[in-house]
């Protein structure tokens, strides 16, 4: 049997109230146990001896198969240790001990000097302070610091974060017609422009997009409000799984903004020239602007994506030569060119 060996085990062993190690020899359990209870002067009745990583108290035959350099910490009678690698599983079910854990790291945070431990412990409270289920101001003040007075719940500011993102996109579409020399194509542009605007008054500038009480398959997030990146533009998904609520707490909130609405393929350095390059040809009644319109402003070419999924080069997607053209009968909501 193992535990008959005499063959020395070289441990690494600490007490449950300090950080240091001492390297220490023993042929068996109950030799390991009385040096160190002799070395940390502790009362060998109801001492025990586990593992540091888990929390595994040890058996002769277990001390056996340790290997070498093993880290153990001695407990007296009333102590116990469950190990630095706590269970996963508890932190992420924070529902009912979210207080608890919030209030722990924010002490931990308080002394904690390393910029690497302090990043962590941040990061783990960035992520479980969650007030999403608050939707009106006076219920969650702090996530509605700095946001002017006339939004009164978190969806209508979304909707309106939305909305600016895409009124943006509008303002360069507009401001592109300055690159186009010829007057009669650059007043048919013109023209282009103020569908698209009708259009997007009439859309309400997508705001359903990041608005959480909306119909399913309007909202890009869930009914709690979690996004969740789709993807570089030539990716089908989102190999990191980045994910994000902005309505949990300000600074998920403030972080969204990093997060892009992109277009897979280009608005200035592909679609517009294509529409502008489609004018050349043909008379306004022959383009498809919905088409144009779909990949301008909808989720038809935009992806939401975390800053690392937003890829800065270029896409080299092309608009599709088919549907450039209008087929038959055009569509009733770009009448007006
Ligand atoms: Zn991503
Ligand atoms: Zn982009």
């Amino acid at each position: 049997m193992s535990g008959l060996s005499k063959k020395n085990k070289i441990v690494k062993i600490r007490s449950l109230n300090e950080t240091k190690k001492y390297g220490m020899a023993a042929t068996n359990l109950k030799e390991l146990l009385k040096k160190g209870c002799k070395l940390f002067q502790i009362p060998p009745f109801g001492s025990r001896i586990c593992l540091y990583e888990d929390g595994t108290e040890l058996t002769e035959d277990y001390f056996q198969c340790l290997p070498d350099n093993a880290e153990l910490v001695l407990l007296a009678m009333d102590e116990s240790w469950t190990g630095f690698v706590f269970d996963m599983s508890l932190l992420l079910n924070t529902g009912r001990n979210s207080g608890l854990i919030i209030d722990a790291a924010k002490g931990l945070l308080s002394e904690e000097q390393s910029p690497k431990r302090r990043k962590l412990l941040g990061d783990l409270l960035l992520h479980i302070e969650d007030n999403s289920e608050t939707e009106n101001r006076s219920d969650d003040e702090d996530w509605f610091q700095g946001i002017d007075v006339r939004f009164k719940t978190k969806s209508a500011y979304m909707r309106y974060n939305c909305e600016s993102r895409i009124r943006g996109y509008m303002k360069e579409v507009d401001s592109y017609a300055q690159t186009i020399q010829k007057p009669k194509l650059k007043d048919q542009y013109r023209k282009i422009v103020e569908c698209f605007v009708m259009q997007l008054k009439s859309d309400k500038y997508n705001g359903c997009y990041f608005n959480r009480t909306e119909k399913e398959h309007e909202r890009l997030c869930t009914k709690e409000g979690w996004f969740t990146c789709q993807g570089a533009f030539d990716q089908d998904e989102c190999k990191s799984l980045h994910s994000i609520n902005p309505y949990g707490n300000r600074e998920s909130g403030i972080l969204f903004s990093t997060w892009n609405l992109d277009h897979r393929i280009e608005k200035k350095r592909t679609v517009l020239p294509a529409l502008v390059e489609a004018l050349h040809n043909h008379k306004n009644s022959n383009i498809n602007l919905d088409y144009f319109y779909n990949l301008l402003f909808t989720r038809e070419n935009l992806k939401l994506v975390h800053i690392v999924c937003h890829k800065k080069g270029a896409h080299d997607l092309l608009c599709d030569q088919k549907k450039i053209y209008q087929k038959g009968k055009r569509k009733v909501f770009l009448v007006c060119c």
